[in-house]
This record gives structure tokens, C-alpha cells and sequence, in this order.
């Protein structure tokens, strides 16, 4: 076993070099389907400081709905246990933006990963603040945590998912129906779509998730971002719901908390040990990336780094 990380990172580009350019890339968001589905990155951030890269890791992707993590941590602080009456914890075993459940559980989405769950999350976060207010902070948090004062959203990918959000525009008012949702539908979706269009690399992706592998503080400033025991829980609902319908799968394959994006990102946490975010665009038919699986499978297999 190789025991340099930047070693490791090359065996696991070897490994995946032939599934490369395998996968869908999304194309429900028109300004998705133009990407180059040969693309393939993957940053390692240590907690010790070490970090490999490899790939296109500088390139910049659509986070999607790796977003749903950084929004669970700003509601999470902003509101506390609280936050847990609105959505629930547990994993759906139904596609990300499905609204089956939601009648029969009274408009409280299963968890905050999947599209319902994360709505009302940004719902949390734009009590009592403006829409342009909400995004800013998002996008001001995730800055802070990468070190980057460079990120943004792509207002092209906005657009494209505002013209085509009718399955999130009907969640959003279904769920206001029942009380759950309690902001006016378009500001909800105008942070949510702005949310997901915020473009980061996985070089960024990986340093802005590194406190949560490091017990909730940022090992490099020293600030306590959230409390050991909040890091704790986020990382539990990553590894029960990272992957909607596939989470089982990938908690059996990878053994690690993750979360993935329909712009073929995933943010993985070894926890003690490194934030991992992978990007490769074609995706299977779950919806999460099927190149950065197999190389995080790869690498948890190279690096022990298996939670279980
Ligand atoms: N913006 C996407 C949506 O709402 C996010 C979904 C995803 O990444 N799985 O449909």
C-alpha cells in the first residue's frame, strides 16, 4: 500500500483512468448538460495540513447539492435543536426531488439533503433577512471556509434551474401548505437556486469542508466553526442521506460521509483524518457521480479511512 498521499491520489487516477467519460451528465438544468463529461478532479485536505491534488482540481463545477451541506450547518447554528422539527433524519429511499412522502409525513421532509429538506432549510436561514441578504451569507460562509474570496454563483446556471424548477417550485408550496415553508416561494427558491448555481474546485470544496472532518473547528485558523457534537450529527445525516437512494450503497462501498451534487461533485469527510471533494460530471442513475464514486471507493480502500 502506497503511503504518500499525492502517491495515493495518483493510484486512485489510475485505477478510475478507464471509467472516465462514463456516466450522464444532468441534463434536467440546461446549463449543466454542456459540460465535459471527461472532466475528473480530487483534493485532499488533511488535518494535519497535508493536501494532495490531482486532475482538473482547480476547475470550477456547480456544487449543486453539495451546498445542502454548508445551508444544514448556517441553520443548524441559527437555530439549534429546533431545526429538527421541521425536517427530519432519516433517509428516504425515494429520488432527491421526489414529493411522495411529504403528504403523508404532513409537509416535514425526511431529511435536509434531499431537494424538499434543503428548501426548508433556506426557508431557516431567510427568516428575518432578504433573499439578496441569505445568498450573500451563504456564499460570505463558504469564502470564509475556503479561504476564497473569489467564490461565487453562476447566474447562467441560476437561470437555467429557475426556468426549469418546477419540481422544487411545487415542493416549496406544497410544504408551505402545511406550514413548513413560512417565506414567500419565489424568495425561497431565489437562494436555493442560487445556492446549488455557486461554483467552486474541489481544491475550495475540500478546505471549506475541512472543519467538519476536524471535530467542528478549522484546524488551520483555529476557529470553532460548530460544536464536536454538531460536526458529529452532520456527518451522521451526510452518511445516512449524502446519497439519497443510494446512500446505503455508498455507505457500503466507501464507508464515509458524503454528499453529492447532480453537477457530479462530492464532498467526502474522513473524519480525523481529511476532507476529500471529488468532481467528475457523469453521473449514474441515482443522480450522483459515478467516476467520483469509484475513486472514493478507491481511496477509502488506499487509506483505511473507512469509518466502519
Ligand atoms: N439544483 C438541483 C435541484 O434542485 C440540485 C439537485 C442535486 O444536486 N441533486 O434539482
Amino acid at each position: 500500500m502506497p503511503q504518500d498521499l499525492s502517491d495515493i491520489v495518483a493510484e486512485v487516477c489510475r485505477d478510475v483512468q478507464n471509467e472516465i467519460g462514463t456516466g450522464r451528465v444532468a441534463d434536467y438544468i440546461p446549463a449543466l448538460a454542456k459540460v465535459d463529461p471527461r472532466k475528473f478532479g480530487i483534493s485532499i485536505v488533511t488535518c494535519d495540513g497535508k493536501t494532495a491534488n490531482a486532475g482538473d482540481a482547480d476547475e470550477l463545477f456547480s456544487i449543486q447539492s453539495v451546498s445542502k451541506i454548508f445551508t444544514l450547518t448556517l441553520a443548524a447554528e441559527k437555530i439549534g435543536a429546533a431545526l429538527w422539527e421541521r425536517v427530519g433524519r432519516e433517509p428516504t429511499g425515494s429520488a432527491f426531488n421526489s414529493i411522495v412522502q411529504l403528504e403523508h409525513e404532513s409537509g416535514i421532509p425526511r431529511n435536509p439533503l434531499i431537494n424538499a429538506g434543503a428548501i426548508v432549510v433556506t426557508d431557516v436561514l431567510l427568516e428575518g433577512n432578504g433573499p439578496q441578504q441569505t445568498i450573500d451569507s451563504i456564499i460570505a460562509f463558504l469564502r470564509r471556509r475556503a479561504d476564497d474570496d473569489t467564490i461565487q454563483f453562476d447566474p447562467e446556471v441560476a437561470r437555467s434551474e429557475t426556468e426549469t424548477g418546477d419540481r422544487n417550485a411545487s415542493l416549496a408550496h406544497f410544504m408551505r401548505g402545511f406550514g413548513n415553508v413560512k417565506g414567500q416561494v419565489a424568495d425561497v427558491l431565489h437562494v436555493y437556486f442560487r445556492q446549488c448555481a455557486i461554483t467552486m474546485s474541489c481544491r475550495q470544496l475540500a478546505r471549506a469542508g475541512l472543519y467538519l472532518a476536524h471535530a467542528g473547528s478549522d484546524p488551520v485558523t483555529g476557529e470553532e466553526v460548530v460544536s464536536e457534537a454538531r460536526a458529529r450529527r452532520i456527518n451522521a445525516v451526510m452518511m445516512t442521506c449524502g446519497h439519497y437512494d443510494a446512500s446505503g450503497d455508498f455507505a457500503f462501498h466507501v464507508g464515509l460521509p458524503g454528499k453529492s451534487g447532480v453537477g457530479g461533485g462530492i464532498l467526502a469527510i474522513a473524519p480525523r483524518h481529511a476532507s476529500i471533494a471529488v468532481w467528475s460530471p457523469g453521473l449514474n442513475e441515482v443522480g450522483n457521480s459515478l467516476v467520483g464514486s469509484l475513486a472514493l471507493e478507491r481511496l477509502s480502500a488506499l487509506t483505511g479511512w473507512s469509518v466502519f
